[in-house]
């Protein structure tokens, strides 16, 4: 049995606390504790927003959002050629490498219909961590097939689809009924490259929304009080030229999380994300840096993940400390080589 104390990061910011750990678990946990190994303990790390396939992406990913990413572009043609055994091996990479970078927890946006969830499944099967993944399928082609969706379901935590102006709106108000009848959630991107109609998307009643950096201060008001969360992937977007307004987005009460988005654009490192979030909020006008530890933590457990707390299998991070503003030292400091270990929260 070994006792780490430190600054904890609890759901309200940073406390002081004692963790007691044996065998890789925690015992007992006091607020106010200062026995042992000094560290820092956050929750572990959540990835809100992935694709993992496009890790196979070998070529160097130049170009518009259309090129990249777009229809015939440099992801389209180069997943289309690999094998599915490149495809498994290069997603398992993806997966240990996310755990090895404090990531716990994924939302994924899996791409290719029934195919895309089972390359994944194998995928997660061979990896060699304890991964929550959190796989939002999509069906094959952009129309509704009852069939299909139904499958889909059963093999996914829920529907993430591609921008909503992709989408024939008869096609997609079907997926929509059929997955509010089926009692599972609808995702989608929003307002990446341009500006979508907001309150056709959110009729559409979707549990949260992936990017809306050009939404106006209207849209993110009324996804803020319709309680739709957004996941803001800043280094995905600039890579492309454009920048999440970050305090805009906060100031209209929108809750936020953040994800690396595609796999050949950004890896996977949320401190990396972190970093790049609170620079960009300090160009525009301040943020304060907890606020953007909890959209890595603490609300995506609130509000994608479905737990009020702890996620069933969950687990603390303890990091180097080195006596300087945690919540500071966290997003602008720290990196994966400050990982000490997991430890696991038996519920
Ligand atoms: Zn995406």
């Amino acid at each position: 049995m070994k006792y780490y104390s430190g600054p904890y990061f609890s759901e309200d910011g940073f406390i002081q606390a004692e963790v007691l750990v044996d065998k890789g678990e925690v015992k007992d946990f006091e607020e106010g504790g200062d026995r042992g190994e000094k560290v820092m303990i956050i929750p572990s790390l959540c990835n809100s927003h992935t694709h993992i396939g496009d890790s196979v992406v070998s070529e160097p990913p130049v170009g518009s959002i259309e090129e990249v990413v777009g229809p015939g572009g440099i992801k389209h043609r180069e997943l289309s050629e690999a094998s599915e055994e490149e495809m498994i091996l290069s997603m398992i990479g993806y997966i240990n490498r996310s755990e090895s970078n404090g990531i716990k927890h994924i939302i994924e946006f899996r791409e290719n219909g029934l195919k895309g969830l089972s390359k994944l499944k194998i995928a997660d099967e061979r990896s060699k961590g304890s991964i929550d993944l959190n796989v939002m399928g999509r069906p094959s082609e952009k129309r509704y097939d009852r069939q299909e969706l139904n499958k889909i379901i059963s093999n996914a935590s829920g529907l993430g689809l591609s921008a909503y102006r992709d989408w024939d709106e008869a096609e997609l108000k079907k997926i929509a009924d059929h997955v509010k009848n089926g009692s599972t959630s609808l995702a989608m991107h929003c307002s990446e490259d341009v500006r979508e109609p907001i309150e056709k998307v959110l009729e559409l009643d979707v549990h949260h929304l992936v990017h809306m950096i050009e939404a106006d201060e209207e849209d993110l008001k009324e996804c803020a009080d319709d309680e739709v969360p957004v996941v803001i992937c800043p280094r995905s977007n600039m890579f492309f030229g454009k920048i999440p307004d970050i305090p805009k987005m906060l100031k209209a009460g929108i809750t936020l999380s953040l994800g690396t988005d595609n796999a050949m654009i950004s890896g996977p490192n949320i401190f990396r994300e972190m970093e790049t979030a609170y620079r960009i909020g300090m160009m525009q006008g301040g943020i304060e840096p907890e606020e953007i530890l909890m959209m890595a933590t603490w609300n995506p457990r609130r509000s994608l993940l479905g737990s009020r707390k702890w996620r069933q299998r969950d687990s603390l991070m303890l990091l180097e400390h080195d006596e300087k503003d945690p919540a500071h030292e966290v997003v602008s400091v720290t990196t994966p080589n400050d990982i000490l270990r997991f430890v696991e929260i038996i519920r």
